[in-house]
């Protein structure tokens, strides 16, 4: 174990992670990032259009910038999986497979999983007609017939916001009752350009 102990210990080198470095930075504290992935899921972004200050621009690019900043204030960046955290008195020690490091804060930035339905080829078209975010995304769709997959709360507001875009919706759902909230289910049964698909599932996307 190194005699070092850090001010922060940042898991996660997302677009939240990053951003916590820079104002760690800024003021003075000893920090490292821990990340098993560059940029965390904005890295996926085909197109981000809605960062301020950017019109339009890669999420590999984004990502780019922000761990260029990140370094230029001279925060470590280490791509290394944290395995554990334990406290002992007022330290946490974090070991990853290589390391085990102290660190008086520690803060997570670890993203969340979004679900998948790990169909062929879902990875190869993520980006490109596949996507897991609609508000990023609906635009992408303007006038196209577009498939949400899903019967809650989530997929039941994206099927609304793409039906104000696309020219028609599928809304896929395995179960025969949709689980969203009701008023939400009353405001997509009145859109004429939706259709529920009960009982169904997508077993290839060609
Ligand atoms: C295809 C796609 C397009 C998107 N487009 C947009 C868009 O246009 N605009 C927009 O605002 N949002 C968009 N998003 C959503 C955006 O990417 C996320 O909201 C954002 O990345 C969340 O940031 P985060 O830092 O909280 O988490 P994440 O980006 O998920 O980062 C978490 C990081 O923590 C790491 N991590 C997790 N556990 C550990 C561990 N134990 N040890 C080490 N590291 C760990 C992960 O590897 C990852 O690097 C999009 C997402 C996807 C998938």
């Amino acid at each position: 174990m190194s005699n070092q102990i850090y001010d922060v210990l940042i898991v996660g080198g997302g677009p939240a992670g990053l951003t916590a470095s820079i104002y760690c930075a800024r003021y003075k504290l000893k920090t490292k990032i821990f990340t098993d992935s560059f940029g965390g899921t904005m890295s996926d972004a085909h197109k981000v259009c809605n960062f301020p200050s950017y019109k339009e621009i890669s999420g590999m690019e984004l990502t780019k910038k922000m761990i260029d900043q990140a370094k230029s204030l001279d925060i470590e960046i280490d791509f290394e999986t944290v395995v554990d955290i334990k406290k002992e008195k007022e330290v946490f020690i974090v070991d990853t497979k290589t390391q085990t490091l102290r660190s008086k804060k520690i803060v997570l930035a670890i993203g969340r999983k979004r679900r998948k339905l790990d169909l062929p080829k879902e990875k190869d078209f993520l980006g490109k007609g596949v996507s897991y975010c609609a508000t990023c995304d609906a635009n992408f769709y303007k006038n196209k017939i577009v498939s949400v997959v899903g019967g809650s709360d989530a997929a039941v507001t994206a099927a609304l916001l793409l039906s104000d875009i696309a020219e028609k919706v599928y809304l896929i759902y395995r179960k025969e009752k949709l689980r969203a909230t009701p008023l939400w289910i009353d405001s997509l049964s009145k859109k004429e350009n939706v259709e529920v698909l009960y009982n169904t599932e997508i077993t290839k996307l060609l």
